[in-house]
């Protein structure tokens, strides 16, 4: 399968074009909204063309596939360009500024019988797969709360719209609640319905951007979710625990795009560390895409799914802006 990618962005370059190349599709064009950025790209990473014109690789007739990288405000003009000229889409999260945005890209996808995929890299994790499979085989009971610690030191070549530029999705919120929206469903099997959340600027960010976020989501089951998100968090490392009425599982490390991690199951017969596949998250997400592609079964990750993650971290926001309480629905 011939690939577009649109966005000479880092994930691109440290992560997704080997992906997609280690997983039997072709990358053919890369497209930034900058010539000399494009060529440079497109020379470094051994794509064949480059453009800074969308409308070439929407009337081209090799190309069947796009993943999408841009800042976060371009996802949707992006995305929705490629599903009407019938290309098949990965988009990054999180899929749109608003809601009704991201509806509009997964109606579309719908409607014209394309793969569309959101690109949660965490439920592809060895990691995320192995604790979803014990909560489900009962072995901790019924779970009763999870702790997510999201938070981490965002690298100085990543200080960029991420920390200063609001207009193009920016905030902590936007970038990292959504994962752990995402990742919370995958493992719970449910939806959240309401959180609340505070959120913090703890000296990186500018303007009216946040760079850390602590909240709590709550399940239709009863399950509480504690998250802890942030961009200035040097040396505690990530993990997620879920606390059941017949054990706990205790995960470190796993919170991240390496295939690194560990996952133990403590019960009242002792500690039980879990087998884990080490497979390339991204490796993984991009064969499911291939499949989904070939099958026309849904992705793993969806578009429904970019849509619940998306209105998590929306409400999350939310909730810290007006201090309340706010309810998680995708309409
Ligand atoms: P980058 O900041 O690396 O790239 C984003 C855009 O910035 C590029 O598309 C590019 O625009 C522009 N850009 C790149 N270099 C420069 C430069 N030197 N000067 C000016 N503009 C530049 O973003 P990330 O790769 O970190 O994130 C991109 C998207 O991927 C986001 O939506 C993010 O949320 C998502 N993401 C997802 C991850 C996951 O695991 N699922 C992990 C990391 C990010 P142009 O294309 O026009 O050249």
């Amino acid at each position: 399968m011939k690939w577009a990618v649109i966005g000479a962005s880092t994930i691109a370059k440290e992560w997704m074009i080997s992906a997609i190349r280690a997983t039997g599709g072709e990358v053919a064009m890369l497209m930034s909204s900058d010539k000399s950025r494009a060529e440079r790209f497109a020379r470094e990473a051994s794509i064949e063309s480059h453009s800074t014109d969308i409308r070439e690789i929407c009337e081209s007739k090799v190309i069947s596939a796009v993943y999408i990288s841009t800042t976060n405000e371009l996802h949707h003009p992006h995305a929705m360009a490629c599903l009407n000229a019938g290309k098949h889409v990965l988009c990054e999260k999180p899929l749109a500024m608003t809601l009704s945005g991201a509806a509009e890209m997964v109606r579309t996808a719908e409607q014209k019988g394309l793969s569309f995929g959101t690109n949660h890299h965490l439920r592809h994790a060895g990691t995320h797969r192995a604790i979803r499979k014990a909560i489900h085989e009962g072995q901790i009971g019924k779970p009763l709360s999870v702790r997510v610690n999201h938070a981490v030191f965002l690298p100085p070549h990543l200080q960029g719209w991420r920390i200063n530029n609001a207009a193009a999705g920016g905030g902590v919120a936007l970038d990292i609640t959504v994962h752990d929206a995402d990742t919370l469903r995958f493992l719970l099997g449910e939806n959240p319905e309401e959180v609340v959340a505070m959120t913090q600027r703890g000296g990186m960010s500018s303007h009216d951007l946040e760079d850390g976020i602590m909240g709590i989501f709550r399940f239709p089951s009863g399950v509480t979710a504690q998250f802890h998100d942030a961009f200035t968090v040097k040396f505690a490392g990530t993990s997620l625990e879920v606390h059941g009425t017949e054990g706990s599982i205790i995960a470190q490390d796993v919170m991240t795009q390496k295939p690194i991690g560990n996952v133990l199951v403590r019960t009242a017969g002792g500690d039980m560390s879990l087998s884990i596949d080490r497979q390339n998250l991204y490796e993984h997400a991009v064969t499911d895409f291939h499949t989904a592609v070939r099958t026309g079964c849904p992705t793993n990750a969806s578009g429904e799914d970019g849509l619940w993650s998306l209105a998590s971290g929306l409400a999350a926001a939310e909730s810290a802006k007006t201090g309340s309480t706010r309810k998680i629905s995708i309409g």
